[in-house]
């Protein structure tokens, strides 16, 4: 948290100084390079820490039909969860109104493209790989997902036969968490690189046109984050909300300043499983899971942006509209991955379905990055909620660990 505020500082106060040196030299080179480092640290761990954890969770388990209750359960909860989240930002934005008014003039609103929306069929199909080397060498996490289960199922099928596989794979499980820690130890110095980067990219002149926006925006988000999630959590687990909090922040830290719920998964996993308890056999699939097909944040960033977006441009959707933005956010949630900007593509999308004009993006391009911080925050906030909620549901929460403030300390 020092590292995050003291590159909030330093970013401002860059930002103001007009300088070669500094843009050049240490914005963009020094702060660029450890920034990437990290972050790229942080995603080497991703596929072989899912695969790993996700098979000791599968062989774990050892029942086959506890693992289609989770799978069915945490696939509910998502989509419910983001349905909600979008149906709630569009109601305030409704209230709230931002945009009307607005004045377009001498606003450049070339070179947004716009992205054709994926069909549902093929959403599903992409499920399952044709080639699984593909599938992890380029990161498709439901892909991924899929052909571990297979994979961990048929390893329980052989029995005896499977002890030292699975014990191998328990052991590198191990290996890949330890891999965690040490690049846990640069997280403050990589977090105040990529925060103090962004704050000296982000002019505040970008925010001021779209102050009711990004003000609705943050509103809604800050509503879901603290009020739903955290009323979804104690009603359906009788957890307390502020111990889980406290307990998913560094978690948020991450999210918030690599802008990547897929980069975060490692430091997900390890503060619901160690921090807060979670068996590993729910978390391994839950997380990546969420990572992937749980947007909430985002959701609500489609709900807010459509609203702005039809109120600047006078068109009215009406309620048919408006529930194919719910319908279609959903959907492309479940089909995009979890990467920085994502949000935007996804946007296009949207704004394609209902009529509305894509340049119009444009408009709230300046201010997305800070934006995307923020939503993917809540996104795996959303992400750790569900697999609570599903794992209190099964009996895998270790309540003695989650109450423990000690518990798990990410810096150990
Ligand atoms: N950056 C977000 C995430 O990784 C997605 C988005 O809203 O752009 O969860």
């Amino acid at each position: 948290m020092i590292g995050m505020a003291a590159g909030v500082v330093l970013g401002v106060v860059f930002n103001r100084i007009d300088s070669t040196f500094i843009n050049t030299h240490i914005v963009a080179g020094l702060f660029g390079m450890v920034g990437t480092m990290f972050v790229n640290a942080l995603k080497m761990l991703v596929v072989p820490l899912v695969f790993f954890s996700l098979l000791t969770g599968v062989t774990g388990i050892g029942d086959i039909r506890l693992l289609g209750r989770v799978g069915g359960k945490s696939f509910g909860l998502y989509l419910m969860t983001t349905a909600l989240a979008i149906a709630i930002a569009i109601l305030i934005a409704l209230l709230v109104g931002p945009g009307s008014g607005f004045d377009m003039t001498g606003i450049d609103t070339t070179g947004v493209e716009g992205r054709e929306a994926p069909r549902v069929w093929q959403v599903f199909a992409a499920i399952v790989p044709a080639n699984p080397v593909a599938a992890f060498a380029s990161g498709e996490m439901l892909q991924i997902i899929f052909y571990t289960i297979l994979l961990g199922i048929a390893v329980l099928m052989l029995g005896g036969r499977s002890k030292p596989f699975v014990e191998g794979c328990e052991y590198l499980n191990e290996v890949m968490m330890k891999i965690v820690t040490i690049v846990m130890a640069f997280a403050p110095v990589g977090v105040f690189c990529l925060i103090a980067k962004t704050f000296t990219e982000q002019g505040i002149e970008l925010f001021l046109p779209v102050l009711a926006y990004v003000a609705t925006l943050t509103g809604a988000l800050f509503l879901h984050l603290f009020v739903t999630l955290m009323l979804m959590l104690k009603l359906m687990t009788g957890l307390n909300p502020f111990t889980f909090m406290a307990k998913i922040r560094p978690a948020q830290i991450f999210a918030f300043s690599t802008a990547s719920s897929n980069a975060t998964i490692p430091i997900t996993l390890r503060s619901v499983t160690e921090r807060m308890g979670v068996d590993n056999s729910v978390a391994s699939f839950c997380v990546p899971f969420g990572a992937t097909i749980n947007m909430d944040g985002t959701a609500i960033m489609q709900g807010v942006a459509t609203v702005f977006l039809a109120n600047v441009y006078g068109i009215d959707l009406g309620l048919t509209g408006y529930l194919t933005v719910i319908a279609m956010s959903v959907l492309a949630s479940i089909g995009t991955a979890g990467v920085p900007g994502v949000g935007l593509v996804m946007l296009t999308m949207v704004l394609g379905q209902v009529g509305l004009p894509i340049e119009g993006i444009a408009l709230i391009l300046g201010v997305d990055r800070l934006m995307d911080m923020i939503r993917t925050a809540v996104n795996i906030t959303g992400d750790a909620v569900v697999t609570t909620i599903v794992a209190k549901g099964e009996g895998k929460v270790d309540l003695a660990l989650f109450n423990d403030p000690e518990a798990g300390l990410l810096a150990d």
